[in-house]
């Protein structure tokens, strides 16, 4: 098989099932990331004085020199978006009946991203370097997960 598809809907797929469980949990530095987020609407940082690089969501240890990590307080809630993009074509290859939009947001004190649903646009298209904040779930409905932000709304 050396053509080049172009169409998603041609991938040759096996549908089933496989009985395999399975627990995933967030890690240290993710629960601490996940019980702020979701019981003060704040989002948690760590540093790594050594790298000077602030990382939102925490890391336990540093990406770049493996040096562990202390808490960073938090950051953010505005910040600069980086990049977007439109989806208009589901993981099935289904079209959407609504565009959806992602953006790349560097929080205020932070000096990497996260990558979450833009809202508030409406007709206007989003552009790199936007001020945005984030747009929390109200607390009632928040459960610990990154769905308890509903997106970064623009200023
Ligand atoms: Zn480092």
């Amino acid at each position: 098989m050396l053509e080049k598809l172009v169409d998603p809907k041609d991938v040759i797929r096996w549908k089933g099932e496989i009985p395999v469980g399975f627990r995933y949990t967030p890690g240290v530095a993710g629960e601490v990331f996940f019980r702020e987020l979701r019981d003060r609407g704040r989002l948690a940082a760590s540093r790594c004085d050594a790298c000077e690089i602030t990382y939102c969501p925490p890391r336990l240890f540093c990406e770049r020199c493996f040096a562990e990590l202390k808490a960073a307080g938090t950051v953010g809630p505005r910040g600069t978006l980086e990049s977007w993009s439109a989806g208009r074509v589901g993981v099935e290859g289904e079209p959407l009946p609504e565009p959806v939009t992602v953006g790349i947001v560097r929080l205020e004190g932070a000096d990497t991203v996260l990558l979450h649903f833009l809202t508030g646009y409406g007709k206007r298209s989003p552009a790199i370097g936007d001020r945005v904040e984030v747009v929390l779930k109200p607390r009632a409905r928040r459960s610990g997960s990154i769905l308890d932000i509903e997106g970064f709304r623009p200023l």
